[in-house]
Order: structure tokens, then C-alpha cells, then sequence
């Protein structure tokens, strides 16, 4: 990297209380601290020209194993945290998911742990994450990682049964990946032991407070060492993150990876305007249009994705291709083979719900449908950040009814993008308006997009003020607002 691609680095404005807190440490008196100042180091974007992996400290060891994984080049996440990482400094990385950054907090926890035997009976690393399809991920990063090293890795979640988890600890893995209810669960029998821990992970660590786990997430931490070291990766760095670091981490340096881009800059945007009643046939028209090599569609609820599975899969049962279903209501041996045959590229079209919107890494996909328009902005950036993994190319679609035109435009903010609009040739997607209606000028409106005109022919979309989407457009306090 070179000086104008680092990532900014910062201590907290508490970063003194290490000394000031003594033995009693973290958890306990820094609740006052203001969290909004840790949130406004300068981003950096993603690039190819991070280095080198034989630049950031790891053994001949670890380099073997990310010669086997295949990387020749660490992207910018993890070229700014690996070597802060192994120095042994706490780091708070603010960064996307498919920037990298699993590896970014594996790699160290691989170095460190090769680099010296553990100290008794217990497990060394514990990795923290929101979801049971993650903590599956993380697990086979860690396999794919540490091939040829004998440190041994558990995932434990809940919907699995807790006896197999439980023969699987005893055997005494080094490291843990869990959700936090489970590995609380976990601790609270025995099964699970802190007493040596060298090293925390929390990732994706706003997804996590905004499921709830808080709660856990702070029992946990209170069971590990004073002395251990604590990782944090999180999209997004909103008080209660920063507070969670405030409170647990020790003056831990953030590296600023984020990027309102991610969805951007290799990932194509359309939008359809669409009547409510017309979704279902547009996507049949769009995905017979597309041909995706691999699509996912999401849906708001979980009724929603069932019905939408059950009309695809009766539409297409003449096709080859396959479609299925996810979403948090199945059985996780359901979940777990859908991923897996998605993963492996079996199923072409995956109906989900926002379960599948984080976190996960399935490097196929093409398409993103966004059947309804997600409700905020954020899992918005999350549903697209599925496809244009690792900078391939991808397209995205968000069917917009009508009466959504004030959620399109917040999203076109969010992203900073005016999203083209997309029409299939031939096919209408708004039903064609009743002839007596009231005057032009007394219709509801909305914002103005996706009305039908008298011909019912969809108007072009009127574009958000440039003054609001622009680079320097409208005041901070109103887009925080948002
Ligand atoms: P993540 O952001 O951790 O979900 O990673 C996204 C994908 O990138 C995963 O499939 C990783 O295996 C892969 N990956 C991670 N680091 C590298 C790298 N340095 N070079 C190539 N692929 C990578």
C-alpha cells in the first residue's frame, strides 16, 4: 500500500483508560464515553495494490497456507490488519463482507497460535459472529487456512443439536466459531472453558447488536481473560459498536475500510417499476430474459419466500435449472443443504429472506433481485453486496412498486447512485390505470416514481434534486437522519 492508501488510523478519545482502569479492566466504567467519535476516520476504497502477504509479518508457515488457499495478494483489509493483529494491538476494522476480512482476523489467529503451544486446558481463539450460516464460513476459512497445521476448529449454533457440539469440544479444538446464544449456552454447562483464551473475535459485530445479542456478547466477554487480545470487524461503526469497543477492547487502533461504494463500482443497478400484482410475472420475464447464472431473490417475509419458491418451482419444473428456498423458519439441516448445494452451484435461483443478506460468500452469483425493496438502506447494500464478489461483475434489480418511490430514492442515496431504470420489451409491468380518475393534477403521487400514464405506458422516473445526490449534496445531519 502505499501512504495515501492506508487506512487512518485512530485510538478512541477514552484510548488512555488502559491506565487508568487498572486490573479491573474492561466492562465496567466506560459507559459515558462518546461513542459518535469514533466513527469518522477516512475510508479507503478497495484496491489491487496492497502488497505483498510475505510484507505483513507471517511466518513461512502461515504464507504456506495462503499459498495453498490460493491468494497471491492480500486485499486492503487484510493488509492493515494482519501485521496490528500479530503485533498483538486490539482492532476495531471497519469493513464490508467480501473485502477479505475473515482471512484478515484468521491469518493472526493462525500465526499466533502456531507461533507458541497453549498454556493448559481450554480454547485459545473464539470468533463471535450473527449467524449460523457465517459461523459455518469462518469455520471452513479457518479448515481451508490452517490445512496442514494440526490446530483444530468447532462451529457451535443453535437449530444443530448440542451433543455433537459437545463431543466435538471435548476433543479440544484451539479455536471456537459460534453464535452467541449457543457458545453461552455452552459456557453456562462446562462444555466451553475461557480460562486460557488468548484471543477474541467479534465479526460482523453491528449485525450482532442489531439481532439482540448484546446481552450475551457482553457475558462472553466478561468470562475471557483480562489479558486477552480483542478483534473487532463490523460494516458499519454505530454507537452501540463503539461502545461495545469502548467498553471491552483495550485502546484499540481502527482501521477504516468501509466504502458506500461497495455496491458501485463493479455491480450493475436497474430498477423496474412494477404494480404489486405484476412482480411474479415480471420476474419470470426477467429471469427467462437473464438466463443468471446463479440468482438470489429476496423477499421481505418468510411467507412471502415460500409462496414465491412454490410458484417459481411449479413454473419452471420443466426447466433444468433448479430454485429453492431460505429463510429462518427451516430446519438448519435444510439450511445447511441449501447452502451447500447453492454453494456448489446445484441450485441456479435461491428465494431468501435478509438470513442470507450477510455475511455470506457464494462466489457464483450473478444476479440480485430484490423482489420487494428492502426496507432500509443498509441491508439494501448488504442484498447486492452478494454478487461483484471479490470485484467480479454483477447486476442487480429492485423491483420498486408505485407507491415505494421515497425508499428507491433513499437508497440511491445511501449508495450515492441513481439507479437506471429497466423495462422488459414488450411487457407492461403496471396494469393499465381505470379511464375515470381524477384530474391529473389531484393524483397521489408519492414522490413521483413508477406512475403509470393515461397510456399505461410507465413514465420515465423523475430523478431525486442533484443537490441531494450529489457528491456534495445536502447537510450531514439530514443524511444521518436518514
Ligand atoms: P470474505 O470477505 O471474508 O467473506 O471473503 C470473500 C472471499 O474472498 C472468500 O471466498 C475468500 O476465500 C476470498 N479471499 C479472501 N482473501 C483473499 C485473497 N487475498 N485473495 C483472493 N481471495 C481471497
Amino acid at each position: 500500500m502505499t501512504s495515501q492508501e492506508q487506512p487512518r488510523r485512530r485510538r478512541p478519545a477514552e484510548a488512555d483508560r488502559r491506565s487508568s482502569q487498572g486490573t479491573e479492566g474492561r466492562g465496567n466504567a466506560h459507559d459515558e464515553a462518546s461513542p459518535s467519535a469514533n466513527t469518522s476516520t477516512t475510508p479507503i476504497h478497495e484496491k489491487n495494490d496492497s502488497g505483498d502477504f510475505t510484507t505483513l509479518g507471517l511466518s513461512a508457515t502461515t504464507l504456506q497456507a495462503v499459498d495453498r488457499a490460493g491468494y497471491t495478494q492480500p486485499t486492503p483489509v487484510q493488509s492493515g490488519v494482519i501485521p496490528r493483529a500479530i503485533a498483538g494491538v486490539d482492532v476495531l476494522g471497519q469493513a464490508q463482507t467480501g473485502t477479505g476480512k475473515t482471512a484478515s482476523f484468521v491469518l493472526p489467529i493462525l500465526e499466533l497460535l502456531t507461533r507458541s503451544p497453549g498454556r493448559g486446558h481450554g480454547v485459545r481463539a473464539l470468533v463471535l459472529v450473527p449467524t449460523r450460516e457465517l459461523a459455518v464460513q469462518v469455520r471452513d476459512e479457518f479448515e481451508k487456512l490452517a490445512a496442514g497445521s494440526n490446530l483444530r476448529c468447532v462451529a457451535v449454533y443453535g437449530g444443530k443439536p448440542i451433543k455433537a457440539q459437545i463431543d466435538k469440544l471435548t476433543k479440544n479444538p484451539e479455536v471456537v466459531v459460534g453464535t452467541p446464544g449457543r457458545v453461552l449456552d455452552h459456557l453456562s454447562r462446562g462444555t466451553l472453558v475461557l480460562g486460557i483464551l488468548e484471543l477474541v473475535t467479534l465479526d460482523e459485530a453491528d449485525r450482532m447488536l442489531d439481532i439482540g445479542f448484546r446481552p450475551d456478547i457482553e457475558k462472553i466477554l466478561r468470562r475471557c481473560p483480562q489479558s486477552r487480545q480483542t478483534l473487532l470487524l463490523s460494516a458499519t461503526v454505530p454507537p452501540p459498536v463503539a461502545k461495545l469497543a469502548t467498553r471491552y477492547m483495550r485502546d484499540p487502533e481502527i482501521l477504516d475500510f468501509s466504502t458506500n461504494e461497495i455496491s458501485v463500482e463493479t455491480i450493475e443497478q436497474f430498477y423496474f417499476t412494477v404494480d404489486p400484482t405484476r412482480k411474479f410475472a415480471l420476474l419470470e420475464q426477467l429471469l427467462e430474459r437473464e438466463q443468471p447464472r446463479q440468482a438470489i431473490v429476496f423477499c421481505r417475509t418468510k411467507r412471502g419466500t415460500d409462496k414465491i419458491h412454490e410458484r417459481l418451482q411449479r413454473r419452471r419444473k420443466n426447466k433444468k435449472a433448479s430454485v429453492a428456498c431460505i429463510h429462518g423458519d427451516l430446519a438448519q439441516n435444510v439450511r445447511d443443504r441449501v447452502m451447500r448445494q447453492f454453494r456448489e452451484g446445484q441450485i441456479q435461483v435461491l428465494v431468501a429472506t435478509d438470513v442470507v443478506g450477510r455475511g455470506i460468500d457464494v462466489s457464483g452469483v450473478s444476479h440480485i433481485i430484490n423482489y420487494d425493496i428492502p426496507e432500509f438502506c443498509d441491508d439494501y447494500v448488504h442484498r447486492v453486496g452478494r454478487t461483484g464478489r471479490m470485484g467480479r461483475e454483477g447486476i442487480a434489480y429492485t423491483f420498486v412498486a408505485p407507491e415505494e418511490g421515497t425508499q428507491l430514492t433513499r437508497i440511491e442515496m445511501r449508495i450515492d447512485k441513481l439507479l437506471e431504470r429497466s423495462e422488459i420489451e414488450g411487457f407492461s409491468a403496471l396494469a393499465p390505470k381505470p379511464t375515470a380518475t381524477l384530474p391529473a393534477d389531484q393524483q397521489q403521487t408519492g414522490d413521483g416514481k413508477g406512475l403509470s400514464d393515461s397510456s399505461g405506458e410507465a413514465p420515465a422516473a423523475p430523478k431525486p434534486a442533484p443537490s441531494l445526490l450529489g457528491r456534495k449534496r445536502g447537510p450531514k445531519r439530514f443524511r444521518k437522519a436518514l
